[in-house]
């Protein structure tokens, strides 16, 4: 079968039509989103984050989202404002000590942030504003209630973001070389 060059290399980029690719172009990755919200699955989101931060050279900004509590009409707004204060503050000192935990280095960690809204919602506008090249994200496979109703996050942040997602799937096989 005669195989049209043209149509095979439609669609690559010049240096990879002409087979520059593996030594020309390299993935540039200088910057990486790692939202947390604490569980188990986002913190094995984390350690492979830190890997590749590693390996690339990258540095990492983790993000954790406040949910805000439903303010009922009737109630005066002050004691919640207070308790969504707090739980910011608690989640600022807790994302603070997170990466420690793990045994991560310090700095690998360019920035911690919190913020108060829709978790998928603020992962993809934080990946936006601060033009981070890789978001690395763990998933539950949930199947409960919670996930009929409200869906995933990381399914709406591959939907959403700006840059390629990374997903750290649970139960999957692992790709970390020393487990
Ligand atoms: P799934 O997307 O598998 O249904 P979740 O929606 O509960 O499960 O969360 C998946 C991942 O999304 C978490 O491991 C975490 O990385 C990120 N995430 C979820 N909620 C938050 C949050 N409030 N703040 C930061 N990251 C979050």
């Amino acid at each position: 079968m005669k195989i049209n060059i043209k149509t095979v290399t439609r669609g690559c980029r010049p240096s990879q039509a002409s087979g520059k690719s593996s030594t020309a172009q390299r993935l540039k990755i200088r910057s990486i989103l790692v939202p947390i919200d604490f569980s188990a699955p986002s913190i094995k989101a984390l350690e492979y984050a830190a890997l590749f931060a590693k390996q690339f050279g990258a540095k990492l900004t983790l993000l954790h989202v406040v949910e805000p509590t439903g303010t009922p009409d009737f109630m005066a707004a002050f004691p919640i404002v207070m308790e969504n204060d707090e739980l910011v503050r608690a989640s600022e000192e807790h994302l603070r000590t997170v990466a420690g935990k793990c045994g991560i280095e310090r700095g690998l960690v360019e920035k911690n942030l919190v913020r108060t809204g829709v978790p998928y919602h603020e992962i993809a506008n934080a990946a936006r504003t601060l033009k981070t090249d890789l978001i690395i994200i763990a998933t539950h496979r949930n199947t409960g209630l919670k996930h009929f109703l409200l869906g995933s996050t990381t399914e709406r942040v591959v939907r959403h973001a700006s840059c390629p997602v990374f997903v750290v799937r649970e139960g999957e096989r692992e790709v970390i070389e020393g487990i």
